[in-house]
């Protein structure tokens, strides 16, 4: 991007109503077959004039084209068993039932690149696409086979790998792997969390991403929250292992969280999506609240690293809820850009 403080958005924005159950994570879908797949492509299409109108600069498909961001991916995967489900606590917070690896897994064909096609034909925007990163997957499963969750996330890595140069040659500028689980398995981080993630980004001709959250706004992560005491200091332990890594931008949350803004300082040098958005509040923003954000990161990120977002994906919002906020966001990087030209 040469625009100064490019905006974009970290995650999902909310389904019509049409497509799922609105104000619900995770809500199934509403049709099926032929329908589904046109549904979330006229569902795609409207996401993306929605981020054009107010402004965003770099479009996704505001994941109109997943029902979870981890096991829409799984679906499509030979040797999980999605009947015969178990039960697991995600990331140490919260039970779900959760599909079974039971033999081999591979990929069938492309998940996504279909629907990036979709994106890429509508708009000449630069376009970011997200998929799981490989430590997040094998924490949203139950492994009967591997034995081993970082033999689990090698393969994962490797599939991910195939589906992310397929993206890219399809046109999508930024892949950004979606990684929550890196702000609660330390150890796994530094052993193989970070290698795995590269493994995933290897070769592409594209621009990687990482998204590192503290998660939606539901009530399994407010509890967690409380837990964490007054200053989050969750990034201090992976940003030194990802400065060093090959990923070229790091998501983070930063608006309305306890995150210490100093922490920027150890990724110095990688391109920064700044959350700036409170995803888990429908107060929506205001631009001078948004700049304000963005101007106590500028204090650890330089300028032309900073890139304006959202702390999380926004789904279970309102949708006039989430496209006021995506505006609030624009009119507050406008704000702080011309505070620069100035
Ligand atoms: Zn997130």
């Amino acid at each position: 991007m040469n625009k100064l403080l490019p905006t974009t958005s970290a995650g999902s924005l909310p389904k019509p109503s049409w497509l799922a159950q609105p104000e619900t994570l995770w809500s199934p879908w509403k049709l099926e077959g032929e329908e589904l797949t046109e549904a979330k492509r006229d569902a795609l299409r409207l996401a993306l004039a929605d981020q054009r109108a107010e402004g965003i600069d770099i479009v996704s498909d505001g994941e109109q084209t997943r029902q979870h961001f981890v096991t829409t991916f799984i679906e499509n995967l030979n040797g999980v068993d999605f009947e015969n489900r178990k039960v697991v606590r995600i990331r140490d917070r919260y039970d779900a039932s959760v599909p079974v690896v039971v033999d081999d897994v591979s990929r069938k064909g492309p998940v996504f690149v279909a629907d990036a096609e979709v994106l890429r034909a509508s708009t000449d925007a630069p376009i970011k696409w997200a998929l799981p990163g490989p430590m997040t997957m094998i924490d949203t499963l139950y492994d009967d086979r591997y034995g081993s969750r970082e033999e689990l996330a090698w393969v994962f890595a490797e599939i991910l790998n195939q589906e992310a140069k397929e993206l890219a040659a399809a046109g999508v500028n930024i892949i950004q792997f979606d990684e929550p689980a890196f702000n609660v398995f330390f150890d796994d981080v530094k052993n193989w969390g970070v290698a795995a993630l590269e493994r995933a980004a290897e070769g592409l001709s594209c621009e990687t991403a990482v998204h590192i959250c503290y998660g939606y706004g539901i009530e399994a992560n407010n509890n967690w929250k409380k837990t964490l005491g007054s200053e989050w200091r969750q990034y201090e332990e992976t940003f030194p292992k990802l400065r060093q890594s090959s990923i070229d931008i790091i998501s983070l949350e930063c608006h309305n969280s306890r995150v210490p803004v100093d922490l920027l300082e150890l990724v110095r040098g990688k391109k920064l999506m700044v959350g700036a958005i409170d995803v888990a509040s429908t107060d929506v923003e205001t631009p001078e609240e948004v700049a304000a954000t963005l101007r106590k990161a500028l204090q650890f990120v330089d300028a032309e690293n900073l890139w304006p977002s959202t702390n999380c994906g926004m789904a279970p919002l309102p949708r006039h809820v989430a496209r006021a906020k995506l505006g609030a966001l624009s009119a507050g990087a406008e704000i702080v850009r011309n505070e620069f030209s100035s």
